[in-house]
């Protein structure tokens, strides 16, 4: 599919240039449009709620490099937070004063995290928690759920092979089996299937990793009791709960959630937003698990650029800015779109939509229901979706061009920016309507 108004000239000559030397044109490869068709879109600039292209187009911007600039971009306090960090040095691979900073204000923040560790992504956040979680029990299995993503480290790259208990499979070439042999993948919000993994493996099982609102398979809210079941079989059997807050993170209120689900997590990852747009990534939780990462414990981890000092200054700039009164406006944004879309979608006939939303995480699902697994996501239509897609963009505003991913809305989003969402959602809602044509 190449629809009239996708990317302009520009990106597609961009885009042509950029397939010659970088590998699929993309550093991430959902941003190569391989879900939605057609040429990405490459980006010029970025202020407040709108992203321009190279052609000059405008959008806004639902994407939010995936959720980090939740407070839109170029924002003002972090950009001269950045400014002043880098005139002093922009990498010393040694310890400076902003790595506690930030630290501190994470853990004041966040109740489940007494000491922490900077990393430089979400990914490596995950792979060393999962390591220091090994280390502390001793323990070698894992447990991830289905559709639940955390990054691209090999154990966690996995998927279900199918029903209960069984190893996973890989879901990339070069994962080793010898690798996921040692993780488990259940279903997502199926506590009754891991209580029989914890009857038979409790005592191998190192971790339980879960995101606490599940936001890479469109957006699945954790069912009642799952995440503190969860807590109450990993502590029955020694197990550590890793809580991957990269996305949820301060992005539904300041600090984690999965204690508003009555959770108590071990260990805690973090990411995106903690960043304010650059490189970050942290975990950090119960001192005692801490204690076994190196220096002070046998876990080794490491990183030459870790709590780089711009990074830093621009992770607590952007938590300074996190006030109760963006969330108040996050959430009053989101409904309203949430609200327009959904009436749209009726008044434009198509009965098979539906919009979970946690907060300012929205889910744009053309499907049977909203879905409750990865199984019930992987049913949505995905040229629907596709349809949606490239008509918004055409009329102004940027989504996840994959119909797996979270819609995020951002704080820099005001009443005539939501005005231009809904006049280009009546629009998709109508080109969906009309059928794949
Ligand atoms: C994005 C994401 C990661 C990986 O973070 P990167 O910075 O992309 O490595 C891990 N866990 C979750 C839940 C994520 O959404």
């Amino acid at each position: 599919m190449t629809p009239a108004g996708g990317a302009g000239p520009r990106s597609r000559r961009a885009f042509r240039r950029a397939s010659r030397s970088l590998v699929g044109g993309v550093d991430s490869p959902v941003r190569a449009f391989g879900a939605v068709g057609g040429t990405p879109v490459f980006f010029a600039r970025g202020r407040g709620a709108f992203v321009w292209d190279l052609d000059g187009r405008r959008y806004v911007d639902l994407v939010a490099s995936w959720g980090a600039i939740v407070l839109g971009h170029a924002h003002p306090g972090i950009q001269r937070a950045v400014r002043t960090a880098s005139v002093r040095g922009l990498s010393f691979g040694a310890p400076s004063p902003l790595e506690h900073e930030l630290a501190e204000r994470l853990i004041a923040a966040v109740p489940s995290i007494e000491r922490l560790r900077f990393v430089n992504s979400g990914t490596e956040a995950v792979m060393s928690a999962v390591r220091a979680a090994r280390g502390f029990t001793r323990r070698e299995k894992i447990v991830k759920f289905e559709g639940g993503y955390h990054g691209h480290s090999d154990g966690l790259l996995a998927r279900a092979g199918s029903g209960l208990a069984t190893a996973a499979v890989a879901d990339s070439a070069g994962v080793p089996r010898s690798i996921v042999r040692d993780t488990f993948v259940l279903p997502y919000n199926d506590l009754p299937a891991v209580r029989r993994l914890f009857e038979r493996w409790g005592e191998r099982i190192a971790a339980v990793v879960v995101e606490p609102v599940a936001g890479n398979m469109n957006v699945v809210p954790p069912a009642p009791g799952f995440l503190s079941g969860l807590s109450r079989l990993c502590r029955a059997s020694g197990a550590l709960l890793i809580a991957d807050e990269v996305i949820t993170g301060f992005r539904l209120r300041r600090g984690v959630i999965h204690t508003e689900y009555g959770a108590r997590a071990d260990l805690v990852t973090l990411g995106k937003i903690i960043g304010g747009g650059l490189p970050v990534g942290a975990y950090g939780g119960r001192p005692d698990v801490m204690a076994t990462v190196a220096p002070e414990g046998p876990v080794y981890q490491a990183g030459t650029l870790a709590g780089n000092p711009v990074a830093m200054a621009a992770g607590s700039a952007a938590l300074d800015a996190l006030t109760p009164a963006v969330y108040r406006r996050l959430e009053r944004t989101s409904r309203a779109i949430a609200d327009s879309w959904t009436r749209e979608a009726r008044d434009a006939g198509i009965d098979d939509f539906s919009l979970p939303r946690v907060g300012s995480m929205l889910g744009v699902y053309f499907g049977p229901a909203a879905p409750r697994d990865y199984r019930e996501a992987l049913r949505v239509d995905r040229a629907r979706y596709a349809a949606f897609f490239h008509a918004l963009l055409e009329h102004g505003v940027y989504l996840p061009p994959s119909p797996l991913e979270t819609t995020f809305v951002t704080a820099a989003i005001g009443s005539r920016e939501i005005a231009a969402i809904q006049g280009a959602g009546a629009a998709g809602f109508a080109a969906v309507a009309g059928g794949p044509g």
